[in-house]
């Protein structure tokens, strides 16, 4: 079997200057567990060259959908931004990441805090049924610098609470909150900033975090994921992982070279 399958992209859309999404095809035999990310690649100069992406669309989907950043002279977003429908996509067999249920202990509120393009696992999660069911309140935060970067902003606001599936699950427990820092929006701030000081918590109406009650999954830039972590540390929680489910997960949403 190939090291990798081919896939071919079905539809592309781009936010702005610097973010895009597109869809693929799926082979029926990729399976993944929603928040898992998968290695994705382009051929050049005759070999694969590969990324982690977190996977963007719900598992039961019969497509699968990324969201990309597009980072000049990057050696595969300077060539992954030129996708055409129909063009081929190189996709790894074996998709991972610690973002999942199985990775928390129940409880009453999930937390997906996102900077940037870590927005991209919670889309899976906010689209899957088993989330709604297992918690009473679905809170999706995501920090970005301009109001351009919000990417599926609308998609989140109208279109999800009127699915035809889970849009009353969507409406009764889904809250989301979006925040910019450097021009005027509903909410502004740094995430760590609003966590720190309450408002968040207030905004949204609900008791600041509570390891008892509280689940938190993490999926941003290395400084984000670090100042939370110390964040949620100071007040208790402890990491998850598949050997010990815990109150967070985290996954870092690229890495600084
Ligand atoms: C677990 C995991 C999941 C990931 N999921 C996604 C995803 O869903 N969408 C996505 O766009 N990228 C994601 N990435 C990052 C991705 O793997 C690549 O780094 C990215 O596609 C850029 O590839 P490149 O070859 O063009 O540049 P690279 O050589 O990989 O990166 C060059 C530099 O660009 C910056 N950079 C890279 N990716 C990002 C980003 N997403 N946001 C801001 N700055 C960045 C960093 O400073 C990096 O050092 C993920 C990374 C990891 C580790």
């Amino acid at each position: 079997m190939a090291a990798f399958a081919e896939e071919k992209v079905l539809s592309v859309h781009h936010w702005n200057d610097t973010l895009f999404s597109f869809t693929t095809t799926r082979d029926p035999s990729l399976r993944f567990k929603t928040g898992q990310f998968v290695m994705i690649g382009l051929e050049v100069d005759g070999k694969p060259l590969m990324r982690a992406y977190s996977v963007v669309s719900p598992n039961y989907a019969d497509h699968l959908e990324f969201y990309s950043i597009k980072v000049q002279n990057g050696p595969l977003t300077s060539r992954l931004q030129h996708l055409k429908v129909g063009d081929t996509l190189l996709l790894g067999r074996k998709p991972t990441g610690s973002l999942i249920m199985d990775n928390l202990t129940p409880g009453k509120n999930l937390y997906l805090l996102s900077t940037g393009t870590g927005l991209a696992p919670f889309m899976s999660v906010v689209r899957d049924p088993e989330f709604y069911d297992a918690f009473d309140k679905i809170i999706l935060t995501h920090g970005v610098r301009w109001k351009s970067e919000l990417g599926y902003y609308d998609y989140i606001r109208n279109d999800l609470p009127n699915d035809e599936y889970f849009g009353e699950q969507v409406k009764e427990k889904l809250i989301y909150y979006p925040t910019v820092t450097r021009e005027a929006f509903d909410n502004e701030g740094r995430l760590t900033d609003l966590i720190t000081s309450g408002k968040l918590f207030t905004d949204i109406g609900l008791p600041p975090f509570d390891p008892a009650v509280d689940r938190v999954m993490i999926c941003g830039s290395p400084s984000m994921l670090k100042d939370l972590v110390i964040l949620l540390e100071e007040r208790g929680f402890t990491e998850g992982t598949s050997n010990k489910p815990g109150n967070y997960v985290i996954e870092r949403a690229f890495v600084e070279k």
